[in-house]
């Protein structure tokens, strides 16, 4: 850390990398932060943080920040600074050429989950009411989408059903696809805390986490094979249901009896035992029927997961395979239970409840109820767009075939991020129209006319919803060194557009986000500053906040039972490509590291390695450390091999933190088949000998 002088004032903000949501006070001298201290009264981290949120801040001062907006007529051209006034003029003429030559809907735009509430609504507005169509979608997309849509279908809401706390009253806890260890840390400690008092550990995943290696925790580590979740899920349940051990009076009382009986008929089948399923899976029956017998008879079980869920062809069918479970066994509704996604970035719950999908309003209203639309209609102006518009996936391919031709990415590397480079780079050369608003020139600025220039957490004001549903404020500590907040490029873009928004500060956005969302009705910036934070659904009912859902009922009304057939992914192994990657984060790096990387602080050093069992590192002559090629159907790279049995044989598993990597040219353009979320955590691919990059 460099020390710059003793601070002069402190400001209470919320950290903007994971989705825990740690509170600090951010002690300045002057414009400068001096440290980042943990805020003692933060409800999600109570005074404790991880070397991230602590130090990984330098970034907003880093030489490659852009400060000053830039337009080219070509990506050949060089970039030429100009005035924001100039930025706008150019953006808004191109995207309303477009509009002219290709028609209303050949523009559309990406939020972040990197940015505020207020941000992210402001986005979606100027999408639906200034572009005059519903083709928003943001970076959840490749992450969380399908918890939306299982979580949604099941209890009624997109939203994890409890608080942090509530793993202090927890009696077994599963982790599914997740390693708090490394990208939850502080959540991972309270975790650790309750298990070292005696609750039990499940893990389940085809690594050996952390979680499993931590000296003063027990787990019970189920190795699935990549791509089994929900075989695993229906075992597990296979035995619940066949084993008597069904909370029947909860299910009767507080779910659908005649779905409820359909799944369990369904799991009871015989081939959908442990044993039946134990080739497929790779899980030894035996521990299956152990986690089965611990998680339905063992007090108050929760369970929290993460992207080696969601990241799957069947990854919404994970989603509620794991409700089904939960409802089976009577864990809903109380502390010490429930159904937590583990969100990645900061502002994922937040960016997806303000409306960034093409279907759905803020608060997950679906665009076409009349009755909904008509709210926001009265309140914005303008006459909208019932129908859905585009995803991402299907934004690109409208691009290569011509349709859709101009973009506005807010604080998304889609380049580096989204799967199958090779298809985003044709749909982004094939646009006349990219506007990329960022602190870096990222990758996806290489195909870009226009740069707005971003600020960082520390230079505006709004709100983060953590993964608790836990709003939070974010307080300027600084003045934009870019000169304008996000918000406020937003508020320009849509000017430049014809498309006036007047607010002359967030809390009156957050204001307009409460009138029109029944979810954040009692939300202002007033109760945020006197409470510290509120959970949502907060309104007349709760104007405190909710900090267990689905107490009394289930959102929907009954809980819904949903039959979750296992189907294989088409991603399969074979002789060209015999192993199967998965992949995953360590603790001091941050997604693609745009942030971490850029921070001057030794421990940020690392590189991507690719673990691999010693008997497939044998087979192939790789010893611990040696270059190796790694190649599937879509692209190969190259990086440094580390033989460990974390992995089984047949299984190998690296990072994503550096773009040298480049781990989405090997991954496929499989997708969740109902949410087109990409299948990052399953790619055949093959390992060999290499001299290096
Ligand atoms: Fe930030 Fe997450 Fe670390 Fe907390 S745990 S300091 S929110 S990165």
């Amino acid at each position: 850390v460099i020390e710059i002088g003793q601070p002069e004032h402190s400001v209470v903000t919320t950290c903007a990398y994971c989705g825990v949501g740690c509170a600090f006070k951010a002690e300045m001298r002057g414009e400068e932060v001096v440290r980042m201290v943990p805020y003692k009264d933060g409800k999600a981290n109570r005074g404790h943080s991880c070397v991230k949120g602590r130090f990984a801040w330098g970034y907003t001062n880093h030489k490659e920040r852009i400060l000053k907006p830039m337009i080219r007529e070509r990506i050949e051209d060089p970039w030429r600074e100009v005035s924001w006034d100039e930025a706008f003029s150019f953006a808004a003429a191109r995207m309303r050429g477009i509009q002219k030559k290709y028609g209303r809907d050949a523009i559309g735009g990406i939020t972040s989950s990197r940015c505020t509430n207020e941000e992210t609504y402001l986005v979606q507005k100027l999408i639906r009411a200034g572009f005059g169509n519903n083709n928003v979608d943001t970076c959840a997309r490749v992450c969380h989408s399908p918890t939306g849509y299982g979580l949604a279908t099941t209890f009624g809401t997109s939203a994890g059903t409890q608080d942090f706390d509530s793993v202090e009253d927890t009696d077994v806890v599963v982790v599914i696809g997740a390693n708090p260890a490394s990208a939850h840390p502080v959540f991972a400690s309270r975790l650790k805390k309750r298990l070292r008092q005696g609750a039990k550990l499940i893990v389940i995943d085809p690594r050996r986490t952390e979680m499993v290696e931590s000296p003063h925790v027990k787990a019970l580590h189920l190795p699935l094979m990549p791509g089994t979740n929900v075989a695993v899920m229906t075992a597990l349940a296979h035995v619940i249901v066949t084993e008597g051990l069904v909370d029947g009076a909860f299910v009767r009382e507080r779910c659908d009896w005649s779905e409820f009986e359909e799944w369990a008929a369904f799991v009871a089948q015989p081939q959908n035992s442990p044993e039946a399923t134990a080739i497929l899976t790779g899980v030894d029956p035996n521990d299956l029927r152990e986690a089965a017998r611990t998680y339905a008879t063992g007090g108050n079980g929760a369970i929290y997961y993460g992207l080696g869920v969601t990241e799957h062809s069947q990854g919404s069918t994970t989603v509620i395979a794991i409700a089904n479970l939960a409802m089976a066994t009577g864990n809903i509704g109380r502390p010490g239970v429930g159904v937590n996604p583990l969100r990645g970035q900061n502002n994922v719950q937040g960016s997806c409840d303000m409306g960034s999908f093409p279907h759905e309003l803020p608060g997950y209203r679906h665009i076409s109820g009349d009755a909904v639309r008509d709210q926001f209609e009265a309140l914005w102006n303008v006459k909208l767009n019932p129908e859905p518009g585009l995803r991402i996936p299907n934004m690109f391919d409208a691009a290569v075939e011509g349709t859709f031709m101009g973009i506005y990415v807010q604080g998304e590397d889609i380049l580096q991020s989204d799967p199958n480079t090779s298809h985003v780079v044709a749909a982004l050369s094939a646009m006349e129209c990219v506007i990329v608003h960022d602190l870096f020139l990222n990758e996806t600025a290489n195909y870009a006319h226009v740069f707005l220039p971003g600020s960082s957490f520390l230079e505006k004001d709004g709100t983060f919803t953590n993964a608790e549903r836990r709003i939070q404020r974010v307080r300027k500590v600084m003045t934009p060194k870019n000169g304008m907040a996000d918000w406020e490029v937003t508020i320009g873009l849509a000017k430049a557009m014809g498309f006036e928004m007047k607010y002359s500060h967030p809390s009156e956005i957050m204001d307009e986000i409460a009138a029109l969302t029944p979810t954040f009705a009692g939300v202002s910036y007033a109760k945020l500053d006197e409470l510290g934070s509120v959970q949502w659904p907060c309104n007349d009912k709760a104007p405190e906040g909710t900090p267990v859902m689905h107490i009394d009922g289930f959102v929907r009304g009954k809980g819904k039972f949903v039959v979750t057939e296992y189907v294989a992914t088409d991603e399969r192994t074979g002789p060209r490509y015999p192993l199967l990657l998965t992949t995953g984060r360590i603790l001091s790096q941050y997604n693609v590291g745009a942030q971490t990387r850029r921070t001057e602080n030794v421990v940020w050093h690392s590189e991507d390695r690719l673990e691999i069992h010693p008997h497939d590192a044998e087979q192939r002559g790789v010893r611990d450390g040696d270059w190796v090629r790694l190649k599937s159907r879509a692209g190969e790279t190259t990086l440094r091999a580390e033989i460990t049995d974390r992995v089984a044989p047949g299984v190998v598993y690296t990072t994503f933190h550096h773009p040298d990597t480049q781990a989405n040219v090997i991954t496929t353009d499989y997708s969740d088949w109902a949410t087109n979320c990409p299948e990052y955590k399953v790619t055949a691919v093959q390992v060999s000998p290499s001299n290096g990059p």
